[in-house]
């Protein structure tokens, strides 16, 4: 399909919908446009400019080159709200969401709680407008942290941010600890897939099985929480069993495994004793 003659909308959007997926195509139409989905739909002869139709043909050739849609356009929904994206960051998962919705109700205006490995910040950020606590989110790398940085003054949500190498930078006592480790491993297939070749290696990739960060996460954490503290974590949909043995040694009780919307095991959560 050559592309089209008239500057309109409709035509436009079918030309794109030609060569990506239907919601990459609605995504980026949106964009280049400006426009709901549903103007995209009942506006067919709305005229677009020159200017817009540049936009749309970058988007394209990116999204071609397999650049992720979330990375074209800067941003990604998680929860309620709209987060800017870089390639210093994991593209957010509706998954994640899942560690959200578990400990969410064990949180209040007077908890303290720690997000370790914030990237993009969509953890601590929810948690602390969603519940009021007071959160520290952290990260490894600078470039990470500028983008939770960036996102915290976007949406007007009060933190602190610390550069630490998981508890290295870490001191006092925490309610709750959240993490999404990478925990990907090595050699995974998945790695070589799409979004994920994008995707900052250091926030994928969890070592030979995909255990490394998580094991460090789990294992030191009681120096970190109160008694009673809680400690959740996102993990790969076959680790479930190995993450329960790391939570048990490391000394937590009532350990429960949350499946995601895809039903898969995603998080693991745990109480200190
Ligand atoms: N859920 C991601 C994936 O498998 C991995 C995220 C992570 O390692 N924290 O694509």
């Amino acid at each position: 399909m050559l592309e089209p003659t008239t500057a309109t909308m409709g035509p436009w959007f079918a030309f794109v919908r030609e060569r990506l997926n239907d919601a990459d195509a609605q995504a980026l139409c949106e964009a280049a446009f400006s426009v709901k989905y549903s103007a995209l739909i009942s506006g067919t002869d709305l005229a677009v400019d020159e200017s817009q139709i540049e936009v749309l043909r970058d988007f394209i050739r990116r999204r071609a080159h397999g650049e992720p849609v979330a990375y074209i356009l800067g941003t990604r929904g998680f929860w309620r709200r709209e987060f800017y994206v870089s390639s210093d960051t994991l593209i957010p998962r509706p998954e994640t969401e899942t560690l959200i919705e578990t400990v969410m109700p064990f949180l209040s205006h007077t908890s303290r709680v720690l997000d370790l490995g914030t990237g993009c910040g969509v953890l601590g950020l929810t948690l602390a407008s969603e519940t009021g606590a007071h959160v520290l989110m952290t990260d490894v790398s600078c470039d990470t942290l500028r983008v939770a940085r960036r996102n915290a003054a976007n949406l007007k949500i009060d933190v602190r941010l610390r550069r630490s190498n998981w508890y290295d930078a870490i001191e006092g006592t925490f309610d709750c600890i959240v993490s999404n480790p990478p925990y990907v491993a090595s050699r995974d297939k998945h790695m070589q897939n799409g979004d994920l070749l994008f995707e900052p290696v250091v926030a994928l990739d969890g070592g030979i099985d995909g255990l490394n960060a998580l094991r460090h996460v789990v294992g030191e954490a009681p120096a970190y929480l109160y008694t009673g503290g809680r400690l959740a974590v996102e993990h790969g949909f076959n680790q479930a069993d190995a993450v329960h043995a790391l939570f048990q040694s490391a000394g937590f009780h009532d350990i429960e495994l949350v499946h995601d919307l895809s039903h898969h095991p995603r998080v693991t959560h745990g109480v200190l004793q």
